[in-house]
């Protein structure tokens, strides 16, 4: 692997943060051993689906030699397939028009408008209603977990390609769900007893500066909630960015705030978003999960499983065996959901099961801590439970891990045997039901 890296390992230095979007891709040395096509193509989707990159993955994550095939680059690099070919022309054509940018992102708009761009509600059903007002900044999907979305938290060290907020970072909705404030939310969340867990989240909150995280974290920690026992942060930033955990300049004050959180009575939970085991091979990453759970801070892992990156039960059993040798709890294995370049990326439910079938039979009790796949629908967490036979035919089976009405959850239900299908919308009730039990 190309290890001509520019960035310092050493946690007494400072490693810069280079950035790259569609503006300055050109500048990746990297990309130069490919012809001029080949980054037409990532111009063009580009211009559709978010990009951005780092040097920590351009320099330490992604197998150059096996690029484009490769899975880091396949995380972070827009591809042509991502796009319909019909709409990946039209985009083509502009460019080579020579059309303005105003009219590219307006062609851009259109393809956007149906990719899905708001897939479950998010929104309308889940941003709770406070003195007469709607909450932005807050989602409430569950009855125990509150969501928090701070302003300036609302992108990513780098995008992965499947992301399901691709529109914020768009430019769609112009964070339409973020705040700025933390004080109604926070009013909202004293008066909601049943509020167990605040879940920090983004984009990536770790790519806040330490004056605007820890604002925000002072506040909560000053309201002093009791009946809130569980902040989490979710978070990219030991895959994207692990320097924050190790460099000198903030990381030590970060490390600090975690303590204080701990020391609050409460547990941290670093939900850390892995989806290859090479992101946890690098020396700093290692460091930084070290230095997280000395503050007394446990990390839980979840990943969406997705093709072309880990759509391979050896991915994911070297991925748990890694983190429970670090010490970290694998948690949920998603199914990505149905927006942007969903049809290029995802995989069958079925497909997903047999993959989480095959890891969790070959990994120790400590990593069969993950959960699923699940699908994070309309309804709530829907994890596929697998395959059932029945005198004559099979059957999916299925159960709500999270539901919008508590009493759904851990009900098996059934559902007509469809191998291809990507999402619960394409499922039938089994049995010749017309409708499922929560509908
Ligand atoms: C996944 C999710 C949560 C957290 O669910 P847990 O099962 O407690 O991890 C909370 N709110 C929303 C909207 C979610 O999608
Ligand atoms: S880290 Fe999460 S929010 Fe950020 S780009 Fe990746 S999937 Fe999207």
């Amino acid at each position: 692997m190309a290890r001509d890296n520019p960035v310092v390992n050493n946690q007494n230095q400072t490693p810069i943060f280079q950035n790259y979007s569609l503006s300055n891709f050109h500048k990746i040395k990297q990309l130069q051993k490919f012809d001029k096509d080949f980054l037409f193509e990532i111009e063009v989707v580009g211009n559709v689906l978010p990009f951005k990159i780092n040097n920590y993955v351009l320099d330490n994550l992604i197998d150059w030699d096996k690029a484009p095939e490769d899975p880091i680059f396949a995380l972070t690099f827009p591809q042509k397939g991502m796009l319909e070919k019909e709409d990946f022309d039209t985009i083509a054509n502009a460019l080579k028009g020579k059309k303005s940018k105003k009219e590219i992102n307006l062609l851009a708009n259109q393809i956007r408008a149906r990719l899905n761009p708001q897939p479950a509600g998010q929104i309308e059903l889940n941003s709770p209603t406070f003195q007469g007002t709607k909450l932005l900044g807050l989602q409430r999907k569950y009855r125990e977990t509150a969501l928090f979305f701070p302003r300036q938290g609302q992108t990513c060290h780098a995008y992965c390609t499947f992301c399901f907020r691709w529109p914020q970072f768009a430019g769609l909705d112009e964070l339409k769900f973020a705040s700025k404030k933390f004080d109604d939310e926070i009013r909202f969340i004293e008066q909601n007893k049943n509020l167990t867990d605040i879940l920090i989240t983004g984009g990536d909150p770790m790519t806040m500066n330490y004056k605007v995280f820890s604002s925000y974290i002072e506040k909560l920690l000053k309201a002093d909630i009791r009946h809130i026992d569980i902040i989490r942060i979710g978070s990219k930033s030991l895959a994207y960015w692990p320097y924050k955990f190790t460099e000198k300049k903030e990381s030590g004050k970060f490390l600090k705030l975690f303590e204080k959180i701990v020391n609050s009575g409460r547990q941290l939970a670093f939900m850390a978003h892995f989806s290859h085991y090479r992101e946890l091979q690098t020396e700093v990453v290692k460091n930084a999960i070290s230095r997280i759970r000395s503050t007394g801070a446990i990390i839980r892992t979840q990943s969406p499983v997705i093709k072309r990156i880990n759509d391979d039960p050896k991915i994911w059993i070297k991925m748990l065996k890694e983190q429970a040798r670090l010490g970290c709890i694998p948690y949920y294995m998603f199914i990505a959901r149905n927006t942007g370049a969903y049809n290029y990326f995802n995989v069958p439910l079925v497909r997903a099961w047999e993959i989480f079938r095959d890891t969790y039979k070959s990994v120790s009790g400590t990593a069969r801590t993950m959960r699923g796949p699940v699908m994070s629908c309309l309804y709530g967490k829907i994890q596929m439970l697998g395959v059932a036979e029945t005198e004559k035919n099979n059957v999916l089976a299925l159960r709500f891990l999270q539901a919008r009405e508590p009493d759904w959850v851990q009900q098996p239900f059934f559902a007509e045997y469809k191998p291809d299908a990507m999402w619960f919308t394409e499922l039938k009730p089994a049995f010749g039901k017309e409708k499922f039990f929560f509908q």
